[in-house]
């Protein structure tokens, strides 16, 4: 059964969970290895955009299951296929161009997203970022002379942007109603974002961090780039989780730490590296990752059992793609992952 069923957890889960782990991992990871492991049952232990975009790269004869089919995301939701087209032929077309399918201004989707939104972002000859690679994808068409439209999380644009070197004028951030802001100069603007936010990281505020400092004054300070850009500027540093993870794992024995992202990961990082402080700016659980418990992982593995001896329903456990969902989304995907590895060379 262990090489029929692969079990990939994203790093917000309950520790609980990340024992049973074939793969823990931030969502780009999880996107480009879970399904690569070649085994006939992946179950994915995260949110549903999580299990969708595994679901997109998957083989034909491996099956998808997500435990806890109703954990979404409250970012991810925060726009749909129908607003996601109206604000990019908005933006388009505030250009002088003609909407869908101008190469001009190209579609930048977090990963934290639909899978109908990520299959449009492919069809429109755009990509999916995480928050890892946002800056390289961000550059990557920003030097060939591209505009982007940015989705949908305006805190994670806006950090990327600031990172770059983007001016206040060069970005520009939708209306709720996908409108553009009146009185921007459309022609001076390089990076245009929907309004979407993640609510876990919006509670980390600067005056957490300036508490902080003044209990560890020694400490470094690192936040995850979905925190506001007062909070990012407030840090030493942005970092994605394994970002984050890699900077505190590198760091001499003795060194502080105050991270601000989700309270379970920064909880395993400070159990797994008992030599150094590392401490939350303040305890920020993501209620829908706590969906999957180790009830509902047994209940999936055992489903996936029955599947296998008897051909026994997976219910609703197994996710669905539809054929276009899968072929604009893992376009997106695969461009992302084309461009984050040519990055890296
Ligand atoms: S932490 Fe935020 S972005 Fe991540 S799944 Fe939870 S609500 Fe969505």
């Amino acid at each position: 059964m262990r090489d029929e069923v692969f079990v990939a957890v994203h790093h917000y889960q309950d520790p609980s969970i990340v024992a049973r782990a074939d793969l823990v991992a931030d969502s780009y990871r999880l996107a480009a290895e879970a399904a690569k492991s070649g085994a006939p049952y992946v179950v994915v232990c995260g949110v549903r955009f999580m299990a969708e975009s595994v679901a997109a790269l998957a083989g034909p004869e491996q099956r998808v299951i997500h435990p806890a089919p109703e954990a979404g995301c409250p970012m991810a939701d925060m726009i749909d296929l129908e607003r996601a087209e109206r604000a990019l032929k908005a933006v388009r077309s505030a250009l002088g161009r003609d909407g869908l399918g101008d190469t001009e201004t190209v579609p930048l989707t977090y990963m934290n997203s639909s899978l109908s939104v990520k299959a449009l972002t492919g069809r429109e000859g755009g990509a999916v970022c995480t928050s890892g690679n946002a800056r390289a994808l961000l550059s990557h068409y920003l030097e060939r002379g591209k505009r982007v439209f940015f989705m949908p999380d305006a805190n994670l644009a806006l950090n990327t942007a600031r990172d770059l070197g983007l001016g206040s004028g060069e970005t520009a951030i939708l209306r709720r109603d996908g409108s553009l802001p009146e009185g921007i100069d459309t022609r001076m603007v390089k990076l245009f974002a929907w309004n979407g936010f993640c609510p876990v990281h919006r509670g980390f505020l600067p005056r957490d961090l300036a508490a902080f400092r003044a209990a560890h004054p020694g400490a470094r300070i690192l936040v995850h780039p979905e925190c506001v850009p007062e909070t990012a500027r407030a840090a030493d540093g942005t970092a994605s989780t394994e970002g984050i993870l890699r900077e505190v794992a590198s760091a001499a024995p003795g060194t502080q730490w105050g991270i601000g992202t989700e309270i379970r990961f920064v909880e395993r990082l400070a159990a797994s590296l008992g030599d150094r402080l590392v401490l939350p700016l303040r305890r920020e659980a993501c209620p829908d990752m706590a969906l999957i418990t180790p009830k509902r992982l047994e209940e999936a593995l055992a489903a996936v059992a029955a599947h296998r001896r008897d051909g026994a329903s997976l219910g609703g456990l197994e996710v669905a793609v539809s054929p276009t969902e899968r072929e604009g989304a893992a376009k997106a995907l695969e461009a992302m992952m084309a461009i984050t590895e040519a990055a890296a060379r």
